[in-house]
Parts: C-alpha cells; structure tokens; sequence
C-alpha cells in the first residue's frame, strides 16, 4: 500500500492543527530555542501558554478540561513543536505522558483532581517510566522500592534522569514491591518531603528539559495519588503502552521534517555538489511522508482499538522514527556543510536531537530487544496470542 493510499485524515498545517498553535511556536518558542538547547533554558511558559489554548488536552476528556481531539492530534502537536526545537517537544511529550496515565487509572478521584489543571497547563509535570520500562523487559532493575504501609506506600531509591520536573511540578513513578509482582505508579509532588532533586549533570543536548535525579528517601505515596495498584500493573501496562510510545513519533516526524527543510534550502545554493550525498531531499521526504502516515494510521487503530493489539506495530514504527531520524540528521549535516558545524545553527543541533530520540527510552537496543522477544515469543507483555486464545 503506498503511503498516499494510508494517508490519515489530518489537517496538514500548524494553523489547522490548532487554532494559534502557528502563531505561539513562531513568537514564543522560535526566539527561544538556541538559549533553550545551548543555555539551558526550560521553555515552561511557553508549555503553561500552549496548555491555555487547548494545546495540552487532545488525550483528556472534555468532562475532565481537555479537548479530547485524540492521540494523533496529540502526536501532531509535539510533531510541529519539534519542527523548532526536540527538546520543547519532549517536554510536550511528557506532558500527554503525565495525563494518558491519570486518564487510564482507575482513581478516579485523582483524575478529577488533576486532570484539568493538567490539561491546561496550570500544573505541569513529567514521567519517570523509563526505569519500570526497562525493568519489565529485563534490561534493569526497578530502582525504587515501595513498602505497603497504613493508607499509602513508602518508597526508597534513586532515578536518575526525569524531565519536564521541579519542585513545582508532578510526575510519576513506578517501584516494585518485596512480595508481590507488578509495579505500584504514583503521582509525586517535586516538593514531597523525601524528595531530592539534583541537577547533578549537564547533557550535549536537552539541556533545557529541566532534568534531574530524583533521590527518594522514605517519600510517602498515599493511596489517593496512585495510579495503578500492583495488582492493577499488567493490565494498565497494556492498555497505555502503544499510545506512551507512538506519541514519541511526534519527535522524529518533526526532527525530520525539519531536516528536510534544512537540505532544500541548502540545495538552492549547492545543489550542485550536495547532489553527490548518498541521502537527498526529495527521497528523505518520502520516507518521512511514509513514517507520517504510518503514525497517523496506527493511532486512529489504537484509539479505535485499544493499545495491547498493536504494541508490535508500535515498537517497530518507533524504531524506524529513531532510524530516520538519525538518517535526516546526518544527512542535514553534510548538506549544510560548514555552515552546519557552527554553534548556533540547527543542523547540529538536530544532530544531538536526533540522537536523544535514538537513546530515550525505549531506545533502539531496547526496542530491538523487545521486537526479538516478540517474535521468538518469549515477551512478557500480555499480547494476545492466537493460539492461545483458540485453546
Ligand atoms: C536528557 C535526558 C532526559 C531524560 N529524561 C527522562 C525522563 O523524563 N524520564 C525517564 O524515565 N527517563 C529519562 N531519561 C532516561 C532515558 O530515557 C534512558 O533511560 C537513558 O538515556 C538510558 O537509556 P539506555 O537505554 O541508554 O540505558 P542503558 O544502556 O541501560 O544505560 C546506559 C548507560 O548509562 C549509565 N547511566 C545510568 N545512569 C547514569 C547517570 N546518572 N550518570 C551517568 N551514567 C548513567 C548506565 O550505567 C549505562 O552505562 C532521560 C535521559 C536523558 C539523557
């Protein structure tokens, strides 16, 4: 099937996306985001503005102060964030991570609580999964440990890397308990007492994503600010997994995108000689329109669906957004040429993006790990089996 055969039925521009959507990324962010990548700065304002129009809410009912336009509205709205700046569009990116868990939990009493505020932006927040998803797939150990105790948890540990945090914001995290399977997810306060976070590293990229490690020292979770029980876990796990993953696409689509845009620009002047590069423009625009429309499909399928059908279609569109994006982001680069290796221009500032999207989790090796476990069936997730289910 060609890619225009699969193509979804979403609107193609910024201002159609989001009534002024166009208008706060080129006033707002664009200004913004060689101080955001080089200096550090975390562009939350411009989060708490974008939240303020409705930017925030595609995943959340409207009951609950979202839009509820959809997972491939959400996933379009990190995609034309990321065509300025990956880092401003992870943070999107956890944002949505931040309230797909709260919208899947069956607390409903913290749903009603928190996601409005969420949805709007007047509290922000991020997602500490990286760790539970290494754990449930074998490459890590949960590195936080959670003790049942009267009307809550006490939690132990250290993360070290979480995003899109503060001592003003919220995120989640998931910890093992000593005698029962499954993981215990919570909403943390970044003021619990308890909770250090350190900002004990600079990075070569992403450095304005407000990222640190969090040391949990006998932080209390009380019932009310958990998401899922351990008992809960395997049945939430599947249920959030494709649309926590495939939001990411929004990244790489618009990495991409911007790649492109980077090397038809850069060919008006020395077509000429870029013309002998193993990668052009019109081709990389092609995969990209395929990887779009892919993404697009497969989010009106899990929305229609449900997320546990399609976590193998998932992890392998993921892996094929992180490859192209490390394709578009070499290829941007030998097109621009020297005028690429400066510090403040884009085409080496994709470059590092394109390997943040490359290594976050589910990084490449972790996908390829779980795309082999998949196929040799030897996965823990609760995919259903064909087999299985005819027995
Ligand atoms: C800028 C940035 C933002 C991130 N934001 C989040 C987030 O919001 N939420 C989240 O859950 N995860 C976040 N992560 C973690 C990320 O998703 C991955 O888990 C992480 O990059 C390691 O993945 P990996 O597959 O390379 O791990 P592995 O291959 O398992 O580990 C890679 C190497 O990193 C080493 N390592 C681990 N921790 C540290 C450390 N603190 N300092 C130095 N080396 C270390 C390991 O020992 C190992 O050698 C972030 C990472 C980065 C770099």
């Amino acid at each position: 099937m060609t890619a225009a055969a699969l193509a979804p039925t979403f609107p193609d521009t910024p201002a159609e996306v989001l009534p002024g959507l166009a208008e706060l990324i080129a006033t707002q962010l664009a200004p913004q985001v060689v101080d955001i990548d080089l200096k550090g700065v975390y562009p939350g304002g411009f989060l708490q503005q974008l939240g303020a129009i409705g930017g925030l809410g595609s995943l959340t009912p409207v009951a609950h102060g979202g839009t509820a336009r959809g997972l491939g509205h959400a996933i379009q709205v990190i995609e034309e964030v990321s065509k300025q700046c990956v880092s401003t569009g992870f943070l999107l990116w956890a944002e949505y991570a931040l309230q797909w868990y709260v919208i899947n939990s069956s607390n409903q009493a913290l749903a009603a609580e928190m996601l409005p505020k969420m949805a709007r932006g007047e509290v922000l927040g991020g997602t500490a999964q990286s760790n539970s998803m290494k754990s449930c797939v074998g490459i890590e150990e949960a590195r936080l440990k959670a003790r049942r105790v009267e009307c809550g948890y006490v939690i132990n540990g250290v993360l070290p890397w979480v995003s899109n945090i503060g001592p003003e914001h919220y995120f989640h995290m998931g910890a093992s308990l000593p005698d029962a399977p499954g993981l215990v997810i919570g909403l943390v306060h970044g003021s619990a007492p308890g909770l250090t976070l350190a900002q004990n590293a600079h990075f070569i990229g992403m450095e304005g994503t407000n990222t640190f490690a969090c040391q949990f020292r006998d932080v209390f979770l009380s019932d009310s600010r958990v998401v899922c029980h351990a008992d809960e876990f395997n049945a939430f796990r599947d249920r959030t997994k494709s649309a926590f993953i495939l939001l990411q696409m929004g990244m790489g689509l618009g990495l991409v995108d911007a790649c492109v845009a980077m090397m038809k620009r850069s060919d008006r002047t020395h077509g000429h000689v870029n013309r002998f590069l193993d990668v052009q423009a019109d081709a990389l625009e092609a995969e990209l329109d395929a990887a779009r429309a892919a993404t697009y499909a497969l989010a009106e399928k899990i929305e229609r669906d449900g997320s546990a059908p399609y976590v193998r279609d998932t992890l392998a569109l993921r892996l094929a957004g992180s490859e192209l994006s490390l394709k578009a982001a070499n290829a941007a680069m030998l097109h621009l040429g020297a005028k690429g290796y400066l510090s403040n221009n884009a085409a080496q500032r994709r470059l590092r993006e394109a390997y943040f999207i490359a290594i976050v989790t589910p990084a490449i090796k972790h996908l390829r790990k779980e795309l082999h476990e998949f196929d040799t069936h030897s996965c823990a997730l609760s995919q259903p089996q064909p087999e299985l289910e005819e027995a």
